[in-house]
C-alpha cells in the first residue's frame, strides 16, 4: 500500500511524537537537565519546518501527533503550532505531554487551537517532595494547571507518574485515589535506565508491585477497556471509580510488538525507537529544499532500521529531555 509508513517488522506507523524543544523549566532527578548543554536555537526546527515534516508524514498515514519536549509549553506560541497541525485533514488527534507548570496559562489556548487531550506529568502530591524530585518549587502551578485543563473539559486527563522506589512509592495509594472522584487516568510508568544508571538501580520498581500495593488498599482492580486511548498502558479501575489506572511496564514487559510510533527530535532527527540511539537527519533535507519524495525516502529508510524490540537494559546515551518520552 502506497500511503502507509511500514517499518522493518511490517508494523504500520501512524503516530508521530515531536519534541518541540530540548529546554525544560524543571530539572527532574531522572532527567537531570542541568548536566547538559542546550541545543543552539538555530539548530532547533522552526514551526514551519515541523509543519512541513508533519504534512508530508500525514500524507503517508500519520494520524496522531503528540507534542513533547523538553517542556513543550516553554516554546513560545506552541498553540499556534497546534492550530496549524489541526488544519491537516489526515490528523485526527493532537495531544501534548507537559509538566503542567504553565498549563493554567495555556489550557484555554490549547483547547481553542484544537488539542485533543493532555498528558500531565506529576510524580508526587507533596510540595516539598516535588522540589526534591523536580528541583523547582512549582507544585502549586502544576495543580492549578491540572484544574485549568479540567475546566476546559480536556478529559480524560492522563497523569503520568514515574515510579521511584523510596521517593514517591509511599504515595502510590494516594495517587491512585485521585482516579476515584476525578476523570483522571493515573498512569504509573516504570523508570527507564536513561541517564545516570545508579539512580536507576536505586529507585527502580516494577509496575506490577505498584498494582499490588493499590489492590491491597482498594481491593481487586477491574480491567478497563480504554483502547485506543491507552497506548502501551494496561488499564484498570478501582471499583466504582470515575477515572482509571494505567500501568506502563516499560522495563519488565515489552510492548514493542504493537509499536506504531516514530519520533522527530527538536533538532530535526528521525528517531525510530525511544530506547535506541539511531538518528536520521531530516533537518538537513528540510533546509536544503529537498523534495517530498526525498524526505519520505529518508523516513522509510529510518523505519527499515527500526529493530523488532529494544534491549531490556538499553544503553541509551541521549537523555529523555531530548527524546521527549
Ligand atoms: N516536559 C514534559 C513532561 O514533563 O511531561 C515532556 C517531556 S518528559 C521527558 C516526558 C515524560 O517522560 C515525563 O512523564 C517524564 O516523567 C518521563 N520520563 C523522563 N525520564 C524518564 C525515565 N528515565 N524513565 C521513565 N520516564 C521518564
Amino acid at each position: 500500500m502506497k500511503n502507509r509508513l511500514i517499518d522493518s517488522q511490517g508494523r504500520v506507523v501512524n503516530y508521530l511524537r515531536i519534541s518541540v524543544t530540548d529546554r525544560c523549566n524543571l530539572n527532574c532527578c531522572y532527567c537531570n537537565t542541568s548536566k547538559r548543554e542546550f541545543i543552539p536555537h538555530d539548530e532547533i526546527l522552526s514551526y514551519e519546518e515541523i509543519l512541513k515534516a508533519v504534512e508530508i508524514m500525514a500524507k503517508k498515514g500519520i494520524k496522531k501527533v503528540r507534542l513533547t519536549g523538553g517542556e513543550p509549553l516553554v516554546r513560545k506560541d506552541i498553540d499556534l503550532l497546534v492550530k496549524e497541525i489541526n488544519k491537516l485533514e489526515q490528523i485526527n488527534e493532537i495531544t501534548l505531554t507537559t509538566n503542567g507548570t504553565l498549563l493554567s496559562e495555556y489550557a484555554g489556548k490549547l483547547k481553542k487551537a484544537g488539542i485533543s487531550r493532555l498528558n500531565i506529568s506529576l510524580d508526587t502530591l507533596n510540595p516539598d517532595k516535588f522540589i526534591k524530585i523536580t528541583g523547582k518549587d512549582k507544585f502549586k502551578s502544576v495543580f492549578e494547571g491540572i484544574k485549568a485543563a479540567q475546566e476546559e473539559g480536556l478529559n480524560p486527563i492522563k497523569i503520568n507518574t514515574v515510579i521511584l522506589n523510596e521517593m514517591n512509592s509511599p504515595e502510590i495509594e494516594e495517587l491512585a485515589e485521585l482516579s476515584v472522584k476525578n476523570d483522571f487516568h493515573m498512569r504509573f510508568i516504570e523508570l527507564m535506565p536513561i541517564g545516570e544508571n545508579d539512580f536507576f538501580q536505586k529507585h527502580q520498581m516494577s509496575a506490577e508491585s505498584v498494582k499490588k500495593i493499590i489492590e491491597n488498599r482498594f481491593g481487586a482492580l477491574v480491567k478497563a477497556d480504554s483502547k485506543p486511548l491507552a497506548g502501551p498502558a494496561s488499564m484498570y479501575k478501582i471499583r466504582n471509580s470515575k477515572g482509571q489506572l494505567g500501568f506502563i511496564n516499560a522495563m519488565t514487559s515489552h510492548f514493542c510488538a504493537g509499536c506504531n510510533r516514530i519520533r522527530l527530535t527538536s533538532d530535526g532527527k528521525i528517531r525510530p525507537c525511544l530506547l535506541e540511539d539511531d538518528l536520521f537527519d531530516l533537518k538537513t533535507l528540510l533546509r536544503n529544499g529537498a523534495g517530498d519524495q526525498e524526505i519520505v525516502d529518508l523516513i522509510n529508510f529510518a523505519l527499515m532500521k527500526k529493530a523488532s524490540a529494544h534491549e531490556i537494559m538499553p544503553d541509551v546515551k541521549t537523555q529523555m529531555v531530548s527524546i521527549g518520552g
